[in-house]
Formats: structure tokens, sequence, C-alpha cells
């Protein structure tokens, strides 16, 4: 038996920390969750993606009464970057949610496996890395890739 630690860096930031362009990003992805459709969970989501043109593409959670056929605000986001942009990278991604009452969460907001699999396969699928930004009121999160937030992960190469 021998032991294996996995040592992922986070950085913490305020958000007036933030260089100008993550600021921004940061600000479409709290914005974005005022598009939410979530008359089920009330929890809105919003999720912004810079691509490597310097496009920003945001999203939010889109709820159904038919339970699974909602998606999340960071699939909705990243999945129309690529029907839009299908040649563009996504070079960082930002979420923030805010709950029923309208407050944001004070901790950094945790993307759900499912999204973090679809993450990590846009990661995969351009070969770069896509930096991850996670709003919280009282500190956000910035993680240097999908790779860092879904470690032991499965991808395609796993099949090979
Ligand atoms: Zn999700």
């Amino acid at each position: 038996m021998r032991d294996i630690a996995i040592n992922i860096p986070i950085k913490v930031y305020d958000i007036n920390e933030l260089n100008t362009d993550d600021k921004e990003l940061v600000n479409k992805a709290i914005e974005a969750t005022k598009t939410s459709y979530a008359p089920y969970s009330h929890f809105s989501v919003g999720a912004a993606a810079r691509l490597e043109n310097g496009t920003i593409i945001t999203g939010s959670n889109q709820e159904n009464a038919a339970y699974p056929s909602g998606t999340c605000a960071e699939r909705t986001t990243l999945f129309y970057a690529g029907a839009a942009f299908p040649d563009q990278s996504v070079k960082t991604i930002a979420i923030a949610a805010k709950n029923e009452k309208g407050d944001f969460l004070t901790q950094p907001i945790p993307p759900c496996g499912a999204c973090r699999q679809v993450m990590l396969e846009t990661e995969t699928r351009y070969g770069k890395p896509m930096r991850v930004l996670l709003y919280g009121s009282e500190g956000i999160y910035e993680l240097r890739s999908v790779g860092d937030l879904l470690p032991l992960s499965f991808s395609a190469k796993d099949m090979e």
C-alpha cells in the first residue's frame, strides 16, 4: 500500500484584486444570472466564457418541468460557444450563483459533476488550459485549468 496526495493550487481573490479582463468576465457571469429560468430550484446560475478571439459568451441555467431536460449555466454557455465559435478555444470561464432571496453565494459556486466533465472535454478538445473563476461574494477562486477541478478524470484517451 502507498498513499498518493493530489495538491491543487487555488488562488483566492477579492473582486477588486482581479485584473480588468477577469473582473469583466466575473461581472458578466453575475449579470447572466438574471437570464436564468429556474422556476423549480429558484437557484440562478450565470456563466461567462472568454474565447481565444476575445468574444465573451454568457449563459444561465434553463430548467424544465421534465427535470432532466434542463441544463446548467456552464453547459448552456460552453455548448453555445462550441456551436457559434467551434474553432475558438475557451480561455477562461467564470461562474456565479444567487439563491432564492437573490443573494449571491458567499462561498465560490462549485460546478456540478456533469458540468465538470463537459468543461474538461472543452479543455481537452482545444488542447489548451481553460482557467476557471468561481465567484463567491466573500472570495473568488481561480483554478489554472479544468483538470484541477476534476482530478483523476475520465476522458476519451482512457478508452484507447
Ligand atoms: Zn452543472
